[in-house]
């Protein structure tokens, strides 16, 4: 294994509370990479790259060790499973919920529950423990739309504000998970990189706290 660090950021709204927390370890990229095309960036450490990319692509880069490290929500961490993978570091950050949400008013059936989600190991899991029954429809994106076109009964999604829900007439119900952004860690990586990972968790650490 060489020396060289491969650090995977989830593009988009972690990203610009990621970026802060790696300056204060020292990590910064070279370029702006909010603005470039590329996908893999030198930084301020010459042993040190970063790549951005999906937010759901981490625990895949960093379980088959494409990357030493990464950063990404405990949402998608639990949606995928943690083979491979230690988590060392809560960073607090993109804190938000993961809920249950329907049309507001709208009485759910008592029966097998139609349920729309990107989320469909967590979905399953969850209502499953409830005791209910349910059909999970996969979706990608715009979740909020599955119950008002009659497509679910409910849907699995994160919420912050709820500001989404409520501009398109839904409610949330339960609250499944609370979320935040974590560190993950390859498990090879950990053991034959220790000397260069430990000393960027503490850093990480410290900043968080800060
Ligand atoms: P809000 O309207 O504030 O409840 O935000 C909900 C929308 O923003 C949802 O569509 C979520 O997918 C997205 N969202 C909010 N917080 C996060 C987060 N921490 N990580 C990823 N997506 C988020």
């Amino acid at each position: 294994m060489s020396n060289n660090l491969v650090i995977a950021l989830s593009k988009g709204r972690i990203l610009k509370e990621t970026l802060p927390l790696l300056k204060s370890a020292g990590i910064e990229p070279l370029e702006d990479v909010s603005s470039s095309r590329k996908l893999i960036f030198d930084t301020t450490l010459d042993h040190i790259k970063i790549i951005v990319i999906r937010a759901t692509d981490v625990p895949a880069y960093v379980q088959y060790g494409g990357a030493d490290m990464g950063v990404t929500g405990k949402d998608v961490l639990m949606e995928h499973g943690a083979d491979g993978l230690y988590e060392p570091l809560d960073l607090n950050i993109a804190k938000c919920k993961l809920m249950t949400a329907a049309k507001k008013g709208y009485q759910s059936p008592e029966g097998r529950l139609k349920v729309a989600t990107k989320f469909v190991n967590l979905a399953k899991n969850y209502y499953a423990s409830q005791g209910i029954q349910t059909d999970i429809i996969k979706l990608y994106g715009a979740m909020e739309l599955a119950p008002i076109l009659g497509l679910a009964d409910e849907i699995v999604d994160i919420v912050d504000t709820g500001n989404t829900l409520r501009a398109n007439g839904l409610e949330p119900r339960e609250e499944i998970h609370h979320i935040s952004t974590r560190l993950v860690v390859n498990r090879a990586s950990m053991k034959m990189k220790h000397a260069q990972i430990q000393p960027i968790i503490e850093q990480l650490e410290k900043a968080t706290r800060a």
